[in-house]
């Protein structure tokens, strides 16, 4: 296995009695990388990242970290550690020992320990709360006792599970800036486990998009948002019309599926517009920078998204329309 990948895996499953987790995965992580794997609940991304850790073991398949193949070997052995979302800090202990503790259980002197935990400290910004215990802290500050925690013993390879989870929407977008430097000041690889789209896109240099134990599709945040491989992708990463072939057919003479996103969509007047593309709005929501529109053409539900302050229309019957180019034709589906 080429060491020019941080993380491989070659054909991996695992099942757990009649549930078949993942089915088959395939997946490469490149060194530095700030890797994300987005899929709804149940769709095996955490069960994929546990593999990675060691915590579980594939049904069939290899698992490889920087060239080593690691099948088998137990997460202690791997170069990889793992933040998870309730960050599983010790109360009893101060965060100093806190962050100190993997070292602790390599018998590094205590002096080194403190030294490394301090230093860790500073790197996620929290110099001088060594002495504190975690309730002592906001929910901020213990996320990044957690990762100092984890970036103490320099691991290889970072997992995150879901590890904004547990913070409020301001808090999260904070820290999803904090988490990018880190990993950049690092130039560790960093892995994380997210269900939220927009964490993924606004954090994540490539994203693989789960779905039922398979992977969709592996490529970068413009990748998947603008050039969806398929339907699931094209729904599931931010919130795209799904146009029939029929319709597509007419407007772009291929017959498949296309994506077109909301924000591409603008509204013109009926005249002169393809009867197909006439239709009503049904539903209007403000969103502060911007106004989101459903309309009905025909059956056929279309969500339109406009900067604020565009004059919309309020009644009657409105036309859509786009540039050939937002619309992306789909693979052709098996
Ligand atoms: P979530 O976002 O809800 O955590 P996920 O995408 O991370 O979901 P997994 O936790 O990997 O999904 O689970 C994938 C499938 O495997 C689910 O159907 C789950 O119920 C099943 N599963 C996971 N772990 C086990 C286990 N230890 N025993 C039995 N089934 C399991």
């Amino acid at each position: 296995m080429p060491a020019s990948t941080a993380v491989s895996l070659s054909k991996v499953s695992r099942v757990f009695g009649p549930v078949t987790a993942l089915d088959g995965i395939d997946l490469d992580v490149r060194p530095g990388e700030f890797f994300a794997m987005l899929g709804p609940s149940g769709s095996g991304k955490t069960t994929c990242l546990r593999l990675v850790a060691g915590f579980e073991q594939p049904s069939s398949g290899r698992v490889a970290i920087f060239g080593e193949d690691v099948t088998g070997v137990p997460p202690y052995r791997r170069a990889v550690n793992t933040v998870f979302q309730d960050y599983a800090l010790f109360p009893h202990f101060d965060v100093r020992d806190n962050v100190a503790y993997p070292l602790m259980l390599r018998k590094v002197s205590k002096a080194e320990r403190h030294a490394a935990a301090e230093a860790a400290l500073e790197m996620v910004r929290l110099s001088g709360y060594g002495a504190r215990r975690p309730a002592q802290l906001s929910g901020g500050q213990r996320q990044r006792v957690a990762l100092a925690r984890a970036i103490v013993a320099r691991p290889k390879v970072l997992l995150l599970d879901e590890p904004l989870g547990a913070l409020d929407l301001k808090l999260r977008e904070s820290m999803q800036e904090e988490l990018k430097s880190l990993q950049r000041a690092l130039g560790l690889t960093f892995v994380f486990v997210t269900h939220d789209q927009g964490e993924a896109l606004s954090m994540a240099d490539r994203i693989a998009v789960f779905s039922a134990g398979r992977i969709e599709q592996v490529g970068s945040p413009e990748d998947v948002y603008r050039r969806p491989a398929n339907r699931f992708v094209a729904d599931f990463v931010g919130s795209a019309n799904i146009l029939p072939p029929g319709l597509v057919a007419r407007l772009a003479g291929e017959r498949r599926w296309a994506s077109l996103r909301p924000e591409d969509v603008r509204l013109v007047a009926c005249e002169g517009a393809d009867p197909a593309l006439v239709g009503r709005i049904t539903a209007r929501s403000y969103l502060g920078a911007s106004t989101r529109l459903a309309l009905d053409l025909g059956g056929l539900s279309v969500h339109v998204v406009r900067p604020a302050g565009e004059l919309l229309p309020t009644e009657g019957p409105v036309a859509i329309a786009f540039e050939r180019e937002a619309l992306h034709l789909m693979e052709r589906e098996a």
